[in-house]
């Protein structure tokens, strides 16, 4: 086992909350001595629900077959840019744009779509598609990931989410994703991007019934493709969110806001290679995400006009900018405006 592994777990065994939150603020402040604390203005578009993956953590998707079918959907373009259109019309950057694996929609129809929404609004950053949409498009057109991932870029797509992700080990993603990538696979599109020139974001979402053992086999997987490829732009990690879901059904403890504070405050040492790490409203609320800024979180993500995958977890935390940059303010640091490859607005 690796030192870092080693240290990671005396860490997770620790009760050291604030020791170990004071050490993670230290890095944050190395790595970011202007005291600035970024966020983004973007909306999450989810084209599809139908899915036939059957992830037991997953809210969201609609089965392809049987009575279960009848939520599903998939957006037209039109609906999609329009989308868009109010997101540019505030303020926004960027897309985020995720599914489920639709079993017929093959390569072209993404192909089509993200050139319709390049020609129309060619300075909205696309950052599209998890890891395990790139390994679908790429089964069903019968493409190899370089090829899908070079086609989809041609047509359009800046970046790539670190979706997909969950714990990077196997024997976590057997027992609540079944029919999911493997962490060999998740990691593969990873690194063709990076080879390809395109950045991409590192997920964790913990709560799952891991141990951590698994979460520190994780941030170790990330920190050795980040010190082979330099291609993460952040790390962020999330708490599973159990409402609704058939493994929440099941009786579940949440992860609470001193786990997620201590394992945000991890991943920030562990993962001294990694620039961002974002300290999460979106599950947290914005006390918990607030408190992340003092356990090495830089970022609070988006203020994000749409999210879909989340709420169908029962969880509809919403807030504005303003509110962001109130609460980041009051943390003591200065707010300012990102992309979605992290380049701050000095306008603001
Ligand atoms: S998490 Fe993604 S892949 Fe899994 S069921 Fe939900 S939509 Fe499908």
């Amino acid at each position: 086992m690796s030192l870092r592994k080693v240290q990671a777990l005396d860490l997770f065994r620790s009760d050291d909350v604030i020791g170990i939150g004071m050490e993670a603020d230290a890095l944050r402040r190395k790595l970011h001595p202007e005291g600035v604390v970024t966020y983004i203005i973007d909306r999450n578009i989810n084209y599809t629900n139908f899915c036939t993956e059957y992830c037991t953590f997953c809210a969201f998707y609609a089965p392809v077959k049987g009575p279960g079918r009848t939520k599903g959907y998939v957006l037209d373009f039109e609906t999609i840019y329009e989308k868009i259109r109010e997101t540019v019309e505030v303020g926004g950057t960027g897309v985020l744009m995720q599914g489920g694996l639709h079993p017929d929609l093959k390569i072209e129809w993404y192909e089509e779509m993200l050139r319709g929404i390049k020609q129309r609004f060619p300075k909205v950053h696309l950052h599209c598609f998890s890891a395990s949409e790139v390994i679908h498009f790429a089964e069903v057109s019968g493409l190899t990931i370089e090829d899908t991932i070079k086609r989809l870029r041609d047509a359009g797509l800046d970046s790539i989410p670190g979706g997909g992700a969950e714990i990077l080990d196997d024997e976590v993603r057997y027992k609540i994703a079944r029919l999911k990538c493997l962490t060999e696979d998740w990691l593969n599109v990873h690194r063709t991007a990076h080879k390809l020139g395109m950045r991409t974001t590192a997920t964790m979402m913990f709560g799952v019934g891991e141990t951590l053992e698994h979460r520190v086999n994780h941030f170790q997987r990330i920190y050795d493709l980040q010190e082979e490829t330099g291609g993460f732009t952040a790390f962020i990690p999330w708490t599973f969110q159990p409402k609704n879901t058939a493994l929440g059904g099941r009786h579940w403890e949440e992860a609470t806001a001193v786990e997620y504070l201590k394992t945000l405050a991890i991943a920030r040492l562990f993962l001294s290679n990694f620039e961002n790490v974002q300290s999460s409203w979106v599950t947290q609320g914005l006390k918990v995400c607030q408190l992340g800024l003092r356990f090495g979180g830089n970022d609070v993500g988006s203020v994000m006009l749409e999210e879909n995958v989340v709420r169908s977890a029962g969880v509809s935390n919403c807030t504005t900018e303003e509110e962001l940059r109130r609460m980041i303010r009051d943390a003591g640091f200065v707010p300012r405006q990102r992309d979605t490859l992290y380049r701050q607005f000095f306008l603001n």
